[in-house]
């Protein structure tokens, strides 16, 4: 990391919304992610089991209302809908288990429920059809995100979660293109949904199902080739990467652990600022070209 460049840069960035580094608290209204707008939403339940949709929700949201994910908190929202409006509180969830990277784990009203990625399932041994396999694939081939439910050991729902990408995403990097600068994704998201977002940004380079570390390995690793590596995050998990970067960009609405690890925040949560934050960049730090 090179305060030395965020240092220089800042009066002219501030003026724009975009180094700054240090100093005055940051209000983040609400939060984004990096590519998408980050307010992912439930649009899609496929029930592979005789069950009414507000016993699955109330199940599955008494396990993720005790996590922090911004998947988990969309699953609470939407399992809003099918709450009992006598009874509006979500059973309570006994040992609650968070593997991170892979979704939840709980035991609600004595089932036993696991929310979360296919590896989760597969390192659980729970079984997926063929059926599922291919809501899938097809839910990732829209770009959203699938999500497996497992009630008491048996794969039980499949829902697709939609997190849009940010208008103007493309155009930023068409517009980095344009500077030279290349641009990768890396997500913890599965491949397939990765490939799909890619594919809509205008982004060839993808790595998915990346853990924080394997984010901070790949940054080292393009260093190692000799590139200087702009790396921009919103999440805890992106903060190694940030910390590994030659410029750590953090969204401004993103998470104080992956602000405290940027060299620079993107105060509007714009992405077009990355343009701006990696000329400002050129300008004080030369190595960037
Ligand atoms: P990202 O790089 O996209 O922030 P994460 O490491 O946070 O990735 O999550 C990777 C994947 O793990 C998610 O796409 C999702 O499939 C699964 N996952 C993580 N947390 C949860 C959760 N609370 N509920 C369901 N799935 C989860
Ligand atoms: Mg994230």
């Amino acid at each position: 990391a090179t305060p030395t460049a965020v240092m220089v840069g800042t009066g002219v960035g501030a003026s724009q919304g975009v180094l700054i580094k240090g100093g005055q608290a940051l209000e983040s209204a609400h939060k984004t992610g990096t590519l998408t707008i980050g307010k992912p939403l439930v649009v899609n339940t496929r029930l592979l089991k005789n069950m009414v949709l507000r016993e699955f929700y109330g199940l599955i949201a008494a396990a993720e209302v005790n996590s922090e994910h911004p998947l988990a908190k969309a699953i609470v929202e939407y399992a809003k809908k099918f709450r009992d409006e006598e009874n509006p509180v979500w059973a309570e969830a006994q040992n609650f288990e968070s593997i991170t990277g892979h979704g939840v784990k709980a035991i609600v009203q004595n089932k036993e429920i696991i929310v979360g990625n296919k590896s989760l399932m597969l390192k659980k041994k729970i079984d997926i059809s063929i059926d599922a396999e291919e809501m899938l694939t097809e839910i990732e081939g829209l770009a959203r995100t699938g999500i497996l439910v497992s009630i008491d050991g048996k794969l039980t729902g499949v829902l697709a979660i939609s997190d849009p990408l940010k208008p103007g995403a493309r155009e930023v990097v068409s517009i980095l293109k344009s500077m030279k600068v290349k641009s990768i994704v890396v997500t913890g998201d599965n491949w397939g949904t990765a490939n799909s977002i890619a594919k809509e940004v205008g982004i060839d380079d993808v790595i998915a199902e990346a853990k924080p570390e394997h984010k901070a390995e790949k940054v080292k690793e393009l260093q190692a080739s000799g590139l200087v590596v702009a790396m921009v995050g919103d999440g805890i998990n992106d903060s190694p990467a940030l910390v590994a970067a030659d410029v750590g960009m953090a969204i401004g609405a993103g998470t104080d652990i992956a602000i405290e690890a940027a060299d620079i925040v993107l105060m509007k949560s714009n992405l077009e600022d990355v343009i701006t934050a990696i000329d400002l960049s050129r300008k004080t730090f030369t190595r960037i070209r």
